[in-house]
């Protein structure tokens, strides 16, 4: 018994503090953890995450990606340029807009009046890709710019999202320039990049 007293003595005053010890300074020498943001946190407010979710949806085949071609913009300001000096009665030709910080938040996506009604769009200047395509764009001229790490990171959430919900193949992300005579969304934009990061 005593001796058995004796053991756990050993084991509590010496034996352990070598042990912790030992460890402790093993690893005070390891790096420090640093946490590496591999993406930007994605701004996706829950009322947009709502918004997004509530409508019923017609049949989409394809996400047509744009470029404002202005230095600022948002859903309001662009909608009310598309209304009032284009005519188009239904106003923003988009169906989403992504700010980046001028004019709305870097990164905000909005929800546009079209989508909403789940109507045709007017932005791509052709009946198929107005009818059948849903339309995003990104404020920003990205021939002279790039887009934000939170604009990116906002559209690579609204892609993953729609291709989801909307059953849309990899392929059938397009830019406005893989069918019509435009610089839109920009020589900047880096579109491979994206369609690497989709799954
Ligand atoms: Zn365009």
């Amino acid at each position: 018994m005593i001796k058995c007293k004796w053991t756990y003595l050993m084991f509590l005053f010496f034996i352990m503090p070598v042990l912790y010890g030992c460890s402790s300074t093993h690893v005070s020498t390891l790096p420090t953890y640093k946490h590496i943001k591999s993406q930007p946190d994605v701004v996706v407010p829950y009322g947009v995450r709502t918004e997004l979710n509530q409508f019923k949806i017609r049949p989409w085949k394809y996400i047509v990606i744009h470029h404002s071609a202005s230095d600022s913009g948002s859903a309001a300001s662009i909608g009310k340029y598309h209304k009032e000096e284009k005519g188009w009665v239904n106003g923003l030709g988009y169906d989403f807009l992504i700010g980046n910080g001028n004019g709305s938040k870097d990164g905000q996506i909005e929800v546009g009046g079209r989508w909403n009604l789940q109507i045709d769009g007017a932005h791509a200047g052709n009946p198929e890709y107005n009818k059948h395509g849903i339309g995003i764009c990104l404020v920003g001229n990205f021939d002279n710019d790039y887009p934000t790490n939170q604009q990116i990171s906002s559209l690579l959430y609204l892609i993953n999202y729609l291709q989801k919900r909307c059953n849309i193949q990899k392929n059938n992300i397009i830019m406005h320039k893989t069918f019509r005579k435009t610089v839109c969304p920009g020589k900047h934009f880096p579109f491979n990049k994206l369609l690497a990061s989709l799954k």
